[in-house]
């Protein structure tokens, strides 16, 4: 292993890039964001120009020359294969035709003259909380990461390495279909998603999913609430707020969320026992108390047989922000060996 070495990490996002520098010794360079625009919306050609931009402005803020670089790890959102190259029915990040179907990482590779190694962004965020969880032991041990965003994003992490799948889809916890009795309240309609599917952790937990069906169902049981007076999408975004000030029916609302992810955790539990469950999203950010009620339902309504709770662990995904390039360089850095 050549100890000049580095890997750069870019986090592709609806609006912009982050980026991040990792050397040999397995040090982030970077500990602050360096941000700039991503362009997805101009179409590919201005978006990966824009990547290459990202990470020629963190080499410079970190006075790294670029013959050091010997490979890149990219996260753009999914839905994309596990070789980088976006839906073919395209992805709510990006719309325009000329992104269905792109390769993103090939693309990207042929601008840049390295290596590109792609992630999902909720793959890149599984690898770093399990890197950083696990340290230098992370190949011995498997992790199960669900991120409530404005979907529900997430990977899984076996001997220390993404789970791609024969088709890249795997992880695509969202869309786990879980058993709704006794979650939902006895007159509450069955959650739907936008993939299609009734009852799954998407409908339940994300963003959407409040949007969509908690907050239309639990503002007709609390008709006074001041949610009720806001649009159905700004009140989405306002319940989290109430949720930390310890309004009952934001509680209630966010219980169901925990009781989701609490059910998506029981399958993987008898599916592949992980070591580690880990929470991220916002919630991550929110004040301490709430964020610590919050990982205690979700642990409280997942069912792990005895021996498994003697071993395992509930945990955040840590850096909300610095996770996606993170875990990005991490998945690199076998290049760097
Ligand atoms: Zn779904």
């Amino acid at each position: 292993m050549d100890a000049d070495r580095v890997v750069v990490g870019i986090d592709n996002g609806a609006t912009k890039n982050n980026a991040t520098v990792l050397d040999a010794s397995g040090r982030f360079l970077v500990d602050r964001m360096h941000e700039i625009p991503s362009r997805v919306a101009q179409g590919p050609e201005a978006a990966i120009e824009a990547m290459s931009e990202t990470m020629d402005l963190v080499l410079r803020d970190t006075g790294t020359d670029r013959s050091r670089v010997v490979a890149v790890g990219l996260d753009t959102p999914g839905p994309a294969s596990a070789v980088g190259v976006i839906s073919t029915r395209g992805a709510t990040n990006f719309a325009q035709p000329a992104w269905w179907g792109f390769d993103v990482r090939g693309a990207l590779e042929a601008h840049i003259g390295l290596p590109v190694v792609y992630n999902n962004d909720g793959n890149a965020a599984a690898l770093y909380a399990h890197h950083v969880h696990f340290g230098a032991d992370a190949p011995m041990h498997s992790s199960v990461s669900a991120v409530v965003g404005t979907g529900l994003g997430g990977g899984v992490i076996e001997a220390g390495l993404v789970v791609r799948g024969a088709a890249g889809m795997a992880g695509e916890l969202g869309h786990v279909q879980i058993f709704t009795d006794g979650l939902l309240a006895d007159d509450q309609p069955m959650p739907t998603c936008a993939c299609g599917n009734s009852g799954d952790v998407e409908s339940l937990a994300s963003l959407t999913g409040i949007a969509r069906n908690l907050l239309p169902y639990w503002l007709t049981r609390y008709p006074e609430h001041p949610l009720a007076a806001l649009p159905i999408a700004q009140a989405a975004k306002e319940v989290r707020t109430y949720g930390v000030d310890g309004d009952e029916m934001a509680l209630r609302l966010f219980d169901q969320q925990a009781a989701a992810l609490g059910r998506l955790f029981t399958i993987a539990a008898n599916y592949s026992d992980p070591s580690v469950y880990f929470v991220g999203g916002g919630v991550v950010e929110a004040a301490p108390h709430f964020r610590d009620w919050f990982l205690d339902r979700v642990r409280a309504h997942t069912r792990l047989r005895e021996e498994q709770a003697a071993i395992a662990g509930f945990a955040l995904v840590p850096d909300r922000d610095m996770a996606g390039a993170r875990g990005s360089a991490l998945a690199a850095t076998a290049m760097l060996k």
